[in-house]
């Protein structure tokens, strides 16, 4: 079997002028800024006369994945589709892809087969240039940290304790640490430094978590940028660089309007890390999008450990959002991965491996329905290789246990492909609203911090314990004799394990998680725990995607996937 590639189907159909997708939503040309003919931003003025209109808010969150991905994107966009088909005003709200993972192994985020969100080649490019301009805030407030301390160093920063680090948008090892500042005394100071990979750095957490300009700016101006030689900490504002990094960032605050394969429209705007940082686009654009819609489906990074647990215990708690509904994507290959299957070996039918790795997808459906006490349905994302008695087995399983399935082919088929999906959200969504179920928190925020990261742990991970290092230990006393304590905890931990160890599969028991270290990242407003090996700036692999992308003489790209 061949296959078109996503970028050869995006490149096959025919785009609406943006200009008649933003009316689709009742918006006028006075609410957008056009970028070219298929890209606009939406002016956030525009939430200050919210007349209060909520959609329903669906978000798609996934079993512990392979390398791959698990399709969560494709599966978010194909279930908008459907919903579109069966008449529901809906918008998609998706996050804008870095160009790390675009030139490196993952490639692009703007969805798969006939579920995509176009044009393809801008939203995985460059885009409207949204994370260039967080690229330059942080990187002048980096350069005004340095000036000061070249300056004569009024604050007294001690160069040994500068955290804020430099950030570029590519995956690039050989900047993870530097030695800047050399050549002598006109030139800066030496000391070590080091580059983050830009959806890494603090201001894409906060660009995604701030509900308009004056927010972003009070968050910016809160960034721990380095401690003075007595440990208290040096903000942001203490170098008054907010307004300037704001200034560079209120373009980029306004969501991008774009649509799908099938003309639903399409919100993709912030791209934070879903490890360090809380993985979901920002709260600006899902607030329009329901603002605008009556539906609107959201995706969350990594498996439901990671992602949908900082989308409700960091994202939800802040913005005040609450999901009436979530889809958990499950693929029969990582079922099959996370029951023990090489990856090479992941096309074959294996019944046994399958049934092996069920109960990872179980641990995550509990951890939504009883934990967070939401709806949720396992959408089941059909891969070509997937055979009828694999699907009747995932299917059987969760029947016998009394989770909510659907067959989903939006890949394949686009929106009618996930009709029976969309049928069972309207369903829930309405049964939710009957029952008006409230959304449980893993721990309350005024619990103290190692208390926040045993409950995570031991709830939604299924650890016996947790394990401190001294370092860690010490820390977070620091933290909380600091003032930042109460706020919400997010921790950084391998998405391929519900441990803190990628080759732990399916569901594991019998554990402990260790926190190596905490730091703050207090202008997005949450602690970092970091467990195992978390990396800020990724490396490009041996064959790089990069090697297969190309433009022809008419502009025409091609070999992104
Ligand atoms: P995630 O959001 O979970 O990381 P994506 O939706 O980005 O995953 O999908 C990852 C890759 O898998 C994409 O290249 C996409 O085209 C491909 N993919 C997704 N679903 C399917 C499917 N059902 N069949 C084949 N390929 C798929
Ligand atoms: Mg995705």
């Amino acid at each position: 079997m061949t296959f078109k590639s996503d970028i050869e189907i995006a490149q096959s159909v025919k785009l609406q002028d943006i200009r008649e997708i933003a009316a689709k939503l009742g918006l006028t040309e006075d609410d957008i800024d056009l970028y070219g003919k298929y890209k606009a931003k939406v002016d956030y003025n525009l939430l200050n006369n919210c007349n209060g209109k909520k959609a329903k808010l669906i978000l798609t969150t996934a079993i512990t994945p392979t390398p791959a991905g698990e399709g969560k994107t494709t599966t978010t966009i194909g279930a908008a589709d459907a919903l579109t088909r069966l008449g529901k005003k809906t918008i998609v709200a998706l996050r804008e892809p870095s160009l790390g993972p675009v030139f490196g192994i993952k490639g692009g985020a703007a969805g798969g087969g006939y579920a995509q969100v176009v044009p393809m080649e801008d939203i995985n490019l460059h885009f409207t240039g949204d994370i260039h301009a967080i690229t330059a805030a942080n990187n002048l407030l980096a350069a005004m940290v340095d000036n000061h301390i070249f300056q004569g160093n009024q604050l007294n920063i001690d160069t040994r304790r500068v955290v804020w680090r430099r950030a570029v948008d590519i995956n690039d090892r050989q900047l993870r640490f530097v030695i800047d500042g050399l050549g002598g005394k006109a030139n800066g100071v030496p000391r070590e430094d080091g580059f983050d990979i830009t959806v890494a750095s603090e201001v894409m957490a906060i660009f995604c978590l701030a509900n308009d300009i004056m927010d972003l700016k009070e968050r910016l101006a809160k960034i721990v940028v380095a401690y003075d030689r007595e440990g208290k900490p040096v903000t942001a504002g203490d170098l008054k660089a907010q307004g300037a990094m704001a200034a560079l960032l209120k373009d980029a605050l306004k969501p991008n309007l774009v649509q799908t394969l099938e003309g639903t429209p399409a919100f993709v705007h912030g791209g934070p890390f879903a490890n360090i940082a809380h993985g979901c686009n920002s709260v600006i654009a899902t607030k329009m999008a329901m603002h605008l819609a009556d539906y609107v489906v959201t995706e969350a990074g990594f498996g439901a450990d990671l992602g949908a647990e900082k989308f409700i215990d960091i994202k939800c708690r802040l913005a005040g959002l609450k999901p009436d509904a979530v889809i958990i994507v499950a693929t029969v290959r990582a079922l099959k991965y996370n029951g023990g299957l090489a990856k090479a070996d992941l096309e074959k039918e294996d019944l046994n491996a399958l049934a092996k790795g069920i109960p990872n997808l179980l641990k995550h459906v509990e951890n939504i329905t009883q934990v967070f006490k939401l709806p949720a349905v396992v959408a089941i994302n059909r891969f070509p290789q997937d055979t009828e008695a694999e699907l009747k087995l995932v299917e059987d399983r969760c029947n016998e246990l009394g989770v909510n399935v659907a067959l989903s082919e939006v890949w394949a088929k686009g929106g009618e492909g996930g009709i029976a999906l969309a049928e069972e959200l309207i369903r829930l969504t309405e049964d939710n609203k009957a029952s008006n179920k409230g959304l449980a928190y893993v721990y309350e925020l005024d619990m103290p911090i190692e208390e926040k990261i045993r409950a995570i742990s031991q709830k939604i991970y299924g650890a016996d314990d947790v394990m401190f290092t001294d370092k860690a230990l010490k820390e977070i006393a620091n933290l909380e004799k600091l003032g930042f304590g109460k706020m919400p905890v997010c921790i950084a931990k391998t998405q391929y394990s519900l441990t803190d160890d990628p080759k732990k599969l399916g569901r594991p028991s019998g554990f402990n998680i260790t926190v190596r270290d905490v730091s703050v990242s207090a202008g997005a407003g949450f602690i970092v725990a970091v467990t195992g090996d978390i990396m800020k700036m990724p490396g490009l692999p041996k064959v790089p995607a990069a090697e297969k992308i190309d433009v022809d003489e008419k502009g025409v790209i091609s070999g992104l996937f």
